[in-house]
């Protein structure tokens, strides 16, 4: 299984190949996930089965930069950011610890 671990991309990647299965890899500046071993990029479907928790941290701080974005320009953001950030907060909590998520429910 490979490593995939987290790095901060400095710079918008477009159609760069992943490193597990080559497939294009399309990512904004941020948070995004590289192979250890190459520091190739990983796709999100490649991301998911080798690093849940770290997929779903990715999604979660994407979203929070595009509610971000939109909250400099309104007072409030739309319901739809809002809850496309609660989602992704929630499939990070379940990703990270799915035992003590569990207990919440
Ligand atoms: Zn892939």
């Amino acid at each position: 299984m490979p490593q995939v671990i987290l790095a901060c991309n400095p710079a918008t990647v477009n159609d760069e190949a992943c490193g597990c299965c080559g497939g294009p890899v399309n990512a904004p500046v941020g948070a995004r996930l590289i192979l250890a071993e190459t520091a190739a990029p990983v796709c999100t479907n490649c991301a998911r089965p080798h690093a849940p928790s770290l997929a779903a941290l990715v999604h979660l701080a994407d979203a929070a930069t595009r509610v971000g974005r939109i909250g400099r320009h309104s007072v409030f953001p739309p319901l739809t950011a809002l809850l496309d950030l609660a989602s992704a907060a929630e499939q990070y909590a379940a990703a990270a610890s799915p035992d003590e998520y569990a207990k919440t429910l």
